[in-house]
């Protein structure tokens, strides 16, 4: 495999280029699949014969073990296989793998279930229910390691597993054979069925598919298949004491599901040949038919700035860089909604990384860029003041009268009238953006500057209300501005005739200081400095960002008390936020900003 700081990286939408679409269209065309039957749920070769046809034109299936959370690689290959089943009138399945004893939890069930929901699939299709457990084929597959023996294609090896280690052979010569190869038939059987009754401790025997220990590929290089394991299943309890190896366990799961298009990443590709070998076994020993499930391997979603490693994403929770598995900062699936990432962001970076077979990174950016996509035509407009500077209207008793407000109209999509107007009034004091003032102008600056050299102040327009003319400001104790000083220019008030007729180059957003809401709002970026923090076996705590993380209590329109969790907007000029769905209460949102109107990290 290549390196991953050899692979480019993608920074533009990369093109769509998806040969697994390419295959199923030409699959479909020769009707490979077209006589395939299904029995109305998983099962072996007999089950499905007795059932019609498929209406199912493919089966794919998302594979998940439950355990640990999804992150954005996951989402990936979730918008893969439901999205090619949806577009190909197939089927894809919902299938857990948990044939490993030890490591599941109900928890990690639940949460990657509701995140396949969340992102827009469903496992129930053609009114059938297609969730599934592998751990419910144990029978079978233990029936299939027995046929297996039966037929003279597997053993049971007594060899240390420091022993197999050593016969195993290199890259570049050949395995040697087990003394125990060549066992008989009857011996194996019972062997292996004593291994079922634990009889024989773990490590002392193992089960091995008899392929060829001088294959070229070290998968065939007669691979394990059953081991012994005293350990409780959180579905089938005590009743086991042997399980299945991933390599055999997967082709099987994906056989008695009728799979046409099984889809992993890469790093599966040597395990292709033993796939095959072992379903073609089967078949010759009647449990399975064709056409049988085919493996194809694409390239996994590698993206910048971020961490998929289970075990690193526990490192970062457990050791609290991170607030919990859905820290907004992290690319667990929990932790970017709870950023704004909608599901259709997530189909799209899908659908615009399509699927190669080479290993290449994906700039961060075009995530970012996905988002904003899907949110500009979707969200409600507000205005906030994030950094907050005082500024007061000074004629205001003579331009509005005394104790009286101005309300103001704007669209809440400058694009999209039918989403409505937002009402909010102008009142004698309101927020600005401390960016919007400068004492002493630099060169071109157009927003607000007070009286320089003889020469008024500069004039700008209030969003949706008046142009105002800065007249002065006021600093505090420590010498810093603490208010600006301005006067309302009459008969400027905007969507009034004559609103024009005073020309400004600057608009600037604000916020009511009297009747505004003040809001906590968490300032998020990326929360590593490097694009591979990982790379090399660095050590990636060290690239963290310090300023992945900036709380801030910002002003914002108080039509905003009303956002409900989840609920996202654009602050005008500012970004994209989404209301923080675990700490915003009645009244009181919490903002995340989920990602900013532009990339803030280009050159
Ligand atoms: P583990 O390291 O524990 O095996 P995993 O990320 O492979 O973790 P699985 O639960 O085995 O987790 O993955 C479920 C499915 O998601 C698999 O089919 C896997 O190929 C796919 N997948 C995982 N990461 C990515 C990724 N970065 N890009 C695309 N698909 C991915
Ligand atoms: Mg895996």
């Amino acid at each position: 495999m290549t390196a991953p700081n050899e692979t480019k990286t993608h920074t533009g939408p990369a093109p769509a280029a998806n040969f697994l679409r390419n295959t199923i269209e030409r699959d479909l065309e020769a009707h490979a699949y077209a006589t395939r039957h299904w029995g109305g749920g998983p099962g072996d070769a007999a089950h499905h014969a007795a059932g019609p046809l498929d209406v199912a034109k493919i089966r794919t299936r998302f594979p998940p073990e439950p355990n640990g959370y999804l992150h954005i690689g996951h989402a990936k290959s979730i918008c893969l296989n439901f999205g090619l089943a949806r577009d190909f009138g197939g089927v894809c399945h919902m299938r857990f793998d948990d044939t490993n004893p030890e490591k599941e939890e109900q928890e990690y069930v639940d949460s990657i279930l509701d995140a396949v929901h969340w992102l827009g699939f469903d496992w129930v299709q053609n009114g059938e229910d297609h969730l599934f457990y592998a751990s419910n084929y144990f029978d079978f597959m233990y029936r299939a390691a027995e046929t297996l023996i039966e037929r003279g294609h597997a053993y049971v090896d007594q060899q240390s597993a420091e022993e197999m280690r050593a016969t195993r052979g290199t890259l570049t010569e050949p395995g040697t054979n087990s003394p125990w190869r060549d066992r008989p038939v009857e011996e194996n059987l019972r062997l292996f069925r004593e291994m079922r009754d634990g009889k024989h401790a773990e490590g002392s025997m193992i089960l091995r598919a008899k392929v060829d220990m001088a294959s070229p590929n070290i998968n065939l290089r007669d691979p394990a298949i059953y081991r012994i394991r005293f350990a409780e299943h959180h579905n089938t309890g005590n009743t086991w004491c042997i399980y299945p190896m991933y390599t055999f366990a997967h082709p099987i799961e994906d056989a008695l599901e009728r799979i046409t298009h099984s889809i992993c990443t890469l790093e599966f590709e040597d395990q292709r040949p033993f796939y095959d070998w072992l379903l073609e076994r089967l078949t010759e020993g009647g449990l399975l038919a064709h056409p049988l499930p085919h493996q194809y391997e694409f390239a996994r979603l590698n993206l910048t700035y971020i961490i998929t490693s289970k075990r690193k994403l526990k490192q970062l929770v457990d050791e609290k860089h991170v607030e919990g598995w859905d820290d907004p900062r992290l690319p667990t699936l929990v932790g970017m909604r709870r950023r704004g990432y909608t599901p259709e962001s997530l189909q799209l970076l899908a659908e615009r990384t399509g699927a190669s077979k080479s290993n290449s990174w994906i700039d961060y950016s075009v995530l970012e860029g996905c988002l904003r996509e899907d949110l500009e035509g979707k969200t409600e407009r507000a205005m906030a003041a994030l950094d907050p500077l005082k500024l007061k209207l000074t004629n205001w008793d003579e331009v509005v009268g005394a104790g009286k407000v101005e309300p103001c109209v704007a669209p809440a999509h400058p694009h999209h009238p039918e989403f409505g107007e937002r009402h909010f009034n102008l009142t004698p004091e309101i927020w600005i953006e401390r960016e919007d003032f400068e004492e002493v102008p630099p060169k071109g600056f157009r927003r607000l500057y007070p009286p320089q050299n003889g020469q008024p102040g500069n004039m700008a327009r209030l969003k949706y209300g008046y142009v105002i003319e800065c007249t002065g400001f006021e600093k505090d104790a420590e010498g810093k501005v603490a208010a600006v000083l301005a006067r309302i220019v009459p008969d400027t008030k905007s969507g009034t005739p004559g609103a024009d007729s005073v020309k400004v180059k600057g608009v600037i957003t604000w916020v009511s200081a009297s009747e505004g809401l003040a809001v906590e709002a968490r300032l998020y970026d990326r929360l590593f400095t490097e694009a591979q923090p990982d790379a090399g076996g660095r050590d990636f705590l060290e690239a963290l960002n310090p300023n992945s993380r900036r709380v801030i209590t910002a002003w914002v329109e108080p039509g905003l008390a009303a956002a409900k969790p989840d609920e996202k907007f654009q602050f005008e000029r500012h970004g994209y936020f989404v209301a923080d769905r675990v700490d915003s209460q009645a009244g009181k949102p919490v903002f995340n900003l989920a990602v900013g109107l532009k990339d803030s990290w280009a050159k």
